[in-house]
């Protein structure tokens, strides 16, 4: 029977053990002491708490491979569930009601006219299938937009639902469909947190007989014996481990303020975004069981584009936004956290050759958010492992005796 190893125990390991273990034996090597990497959620005190804002796309990858599996995943989706669910845009300090569907648009106060029409022109095309393979998201906004604030509203939906913030690289196809699958059919914000699906992989990947071992900090990738190894580390540790020298990529990070409230304040907003500057906010337990029953669980995050010199300032920006979106947060704080950069993504997809890599090493394959495949984040993650898993196992040597080799470095 063939044995297959799996360095790194995120999202992407995990999905990549669960496909192995129907082709071999499987044993997933963590650096840390827990499973998860970016989708692990901490309880405080009943407050589940994500690593930053998580939303899972409805429609992608990782929920139709989870549903596939069997592993249940519920949740809410925070464009159609929340108590008096009121969404809000942020311009100049001033806030206004969001305009993302016909109606919300001819009553906003927010664009002239002419503006209201440009967008509904956009709205109404939602596919952009004329979107050039190698064109910026900056070069089509010059091409299909004329009024620099509907531009603004647009670049704010695409760093919402990409993590990108530079525009002159981001690729507009790949921002324009991530952008349509996150508005229809959706997110969701999962009950229990994104540590539901950690644990829906290991229990599931447990029972076809994945073995694991935490604390395993994997230096050499001769170290390893098997007959198939899938790297779904992060970027730099795959770089490192398989001596493949990467193009150069565009990450994208976070800042990120959780906040824990006995109650949320009133009039509260469930949903702000900010269209001049890179500031998000959304109360996530209004949509989904993340908070003990009337507290409030809310994530406010300013996208960034490198790791601040000055985090503290950072923090600051976060909390004067809370001040004009949700006045009188502090007199409920139980608790808050403050992540001042964290990665969200090690290459957003840019409009140059595309970083995703495929190993030179004979059955050695990547997986990870980093190794674009199908869909961005999460998906990415997921799609990346399912096809690592694939092109590691070699259908001969399933079910035979073949002897485990050392790999050896190039
Ligand atoms: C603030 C924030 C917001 C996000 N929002 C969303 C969102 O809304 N939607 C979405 O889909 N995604 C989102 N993401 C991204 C999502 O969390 C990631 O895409 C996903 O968790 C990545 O999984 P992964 O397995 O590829 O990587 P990771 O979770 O980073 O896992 C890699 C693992 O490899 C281990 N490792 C590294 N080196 C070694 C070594 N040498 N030996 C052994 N183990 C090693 C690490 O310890 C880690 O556990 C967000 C991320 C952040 C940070």
């Amino acid at each position: 029977m063939s044995h297959f190893v799996v360095i790194g125990g995120g999202i992407a390991g995990l999905t990549a053990a669960n496909a192995l273990a129907t082709a071999g034996s499987v044993t997933l090597l963590e650096r840390s002491h827990e499973l998860g990497g970016r989708a692990r959620t901490i309880n405080a005190n009943g407050y589940l708490l994500n690593l930053g804002p998580h939303a899972l796309t409805k429609n992608g990858i990782t929920a139709q491979t989870f549903h596939e599996w069997g592993i249940q995943i519920s949740g809410g989706d925070p464009a159609e569930r929340g108590e008096g669910k009121r969404s809000v845009i942020m311009r100049d300090g001033v806030l206004y009601p969001a305009a993302n569907n016909f109606t919300s648009l001819i009553k906003s106060r927010m664009f002239s006219l002419r503006e209201k029409l440009e967008l509904a022109k956009l709205l109404s095309f939602t596919k952009h299938e004329d979107v050039g393979k190698s064109e910026s998201v900056n070069e089509w906004l010059s091409r299909s937009v004329r009024s620099e604030r509907v531009r603004q509203y647009v670049r704010m939906g695409l760093r919402t639902a990409t993590y990108g913030l530079e525009f002159d690289h981001l690729a507009a196809r790949d921002a324009l469909r991530q952008l349509a699958l996150t508005m229809k059919p959706g997110v969701l914000y999962i009950d229990g947190g994104w540590q539901v699906l950690v644990d829906g992989l290991t229990r599931r990947a447990g029972s076809l007989g994945v073995e694991f071992r935490t604390g395993v900090s994997v230096e050499r990738l001769s170290e390893v014996q098997a007959d198939g190894i899938v790297i779904a580390t992060d970027r730099h540790n795959a770089q490192r481990l398989s001596g493949t020298e990467f193009p150069p990529a565009i990450p994208a990070y976070a800042a990120c303020l959780d906040l824990c409230l006995r109650k949320l304040p009133q009039c509260a907003p469930t949903v702000a975004f900010a269209v001049d500057r890179p500031l998000y906010y959304s109360v996530h337990s209004a949509a989904a069981k993340l908070a003990p029953k009337g507290h409030a669980l809310v994530h406010v995050m300013k996208y960034l584009s490198d790791i601040p010199d000055d985090s503290q300032s950072v923090r600051r920006e976060l909390e004067e936004y809370l001040d004009i979106v949700m006045p009188g947060w502090r007199d409920s704080l139980v608790k808050d956290r403050f992540l001042p950069h964290i990665m969200v993504s090690a290459a957003v997809p840019t409009t140059s050759a595309n970083p995703a890599k495929s190993s030179d090493i004979d059955r050695v394959a990547f997986a990870g958010e980093w190794v674009t495949s199908r869909g961005l984040l999460a998906d990415a993650a997921v799609s990346s492992a399912l096809e690592a898993a694939r092109s590691v196992i070699q259908p001969e040597s399933v079910d035979t005796c073949s002897g485990a080799v050392t790999w050896e470095l190039r």
